[in-house]
């Protein structure tokens, strides 16, 4: 028989970087959403928010520390140094995963619509593995940002990655889901990517996003490219393959250019020594981009997963399940 999903334990994992502004706002609204939804019975008593400092410089940890101590339902883990955004939300749902039955991933800012959890917990309750936050508008953008994500989707897309356009970090993801994110074990993280992937049962709620009310985007224009370039290659082979794509061009350009030195050498005024440089520049060029083409197929695919690095490390950790285990 299938067992009731009502009334499960959930995890709202909150990556925190720098957020010394916003922290405290948005702890007492997911305080408060979290009561609301244990009153209700929505979810257990046994729910609690994870807070993953991410490294941060500023008083970050002091204030999740002080949480830590007047709230029962709060839970600090925290990185020696910043590890991003992808590593903060993993280390969070990884060590939930041990005591919930469904984890909820939000930012720090509270730009996403608390007020959406509801609906992610029903569709969870109905069935879903997955349920995946999509923006309603990317209005509260500017220009740049909302350009270079629309441009980013596209790619993706393009490349091959099956992923939610304008889908974002605010999520839910049952214990059962999580238990096979686990076993991805790449080190360049893109999660929105790595999720479809998984491929249990899901669905999507819409939400709206607001302008962020404290302290600056965390997310600076390299930490952008960075998960943007990882998003593409931890997808997809197709730069490589462009490579060997030119390659194969330059060849062919390299065998019409053949004809042409022929002609031009037998009918033409040539300087000698000019066709024979000519087409040992094209073929050899095509032969290389070729050749770098199908080196790279392999470097690439094998880059990545050799270093099989730590992917985070936790130099802190403030937890009452920890005490109840030891
Ligand atoms: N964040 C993080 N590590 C980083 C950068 C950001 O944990 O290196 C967190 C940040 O604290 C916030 C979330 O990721 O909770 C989203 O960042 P932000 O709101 O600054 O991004 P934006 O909404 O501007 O895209
Ligand atoms: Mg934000």
């Amino acid at each position: 028989m299938e067992k009731d999903r009502r009334g499960g334990t959930l995890y709202i994992v909150v990556p925190c970087y720098n957020e010394e502004e916003a922290l405290e706002t948005s702890a007492k609204a997911l305080l408060d959403k979290l009561q609301g939804l244990q009153a209700q019975q929505i979810v257990s008593d046994r729910s609690r928010i994870v807070f993953v400092d991410d490294g941060s410089k500023d008083r970050t940890w002091d204030i999740i520390d002080r949480l830590y101590r007047e709230n029962e339902s709060v839970i600090g883990l925290r990185f020696a140094n910043n590890r991003g955004h992808q590593n903060a939300i993993l280390a969070g749902m990884m060590y939930a995963r041990a005591y919930c039955d469904f984890t909820i991933t939000i930012d720090a800012d509270l730009q996403q619509d608390i007020n959406a959890m509801e609906a992610f917990i029903a569709e969870y309750d109905k069935g879903s593995e997955i349920v995946y936050g999509v923006r309603r508008s990317r209005n509260t953008d500017g220009f740049f940002k909302r350009t270079s994500g629309t441009l980013f989707y596209k790619m993706m897309h393009f490349m091959g990655c099956n992923i939610y356009e304008n889908s974002a970090d605010y999520r839910l993801m049952s214990a059962k889901a999580l238990e096979a994110l686990s076993e991805y074990g790449e080190v360049n993280l893109f999660l929105r990517g790595i999720i479809p992937d998984i491929g249990l049962q899901s669905a999507v709620v819409y939400f709206d996003v607001f302008p962020r009310m404290q302290g600056q985007s965390k997310y600076s224009l390299s930490k952008m490219l960075t998960l943007a370039a990882d998003g593409i290659t931890s997808f997809s082979i197709k730069p490589i393959r462009m490579v060997f794509a030119m390659g194969v061009l330059a060849l062919l350009v390299g065998f019409g250019m053949i004809i042409h030195i022929v002609y031009e050498h037998y009918f033409g005024y040539t300087v000698s020594g000019w066709s024979s440089i000519l087409m040992s520049i094209w073929i050899l060029g095509g032969a290389v981009l070729i050749s770098l083409g199908i080196i790279g197929e392999y470097v690439g695919r094998s880059y990545m997963e050799i270093k099989r690095r730590p992917r985070y490390y936790f130099q802190d950790v403030l937890s009452r399940e920890k005490d109840a285990e030891s």
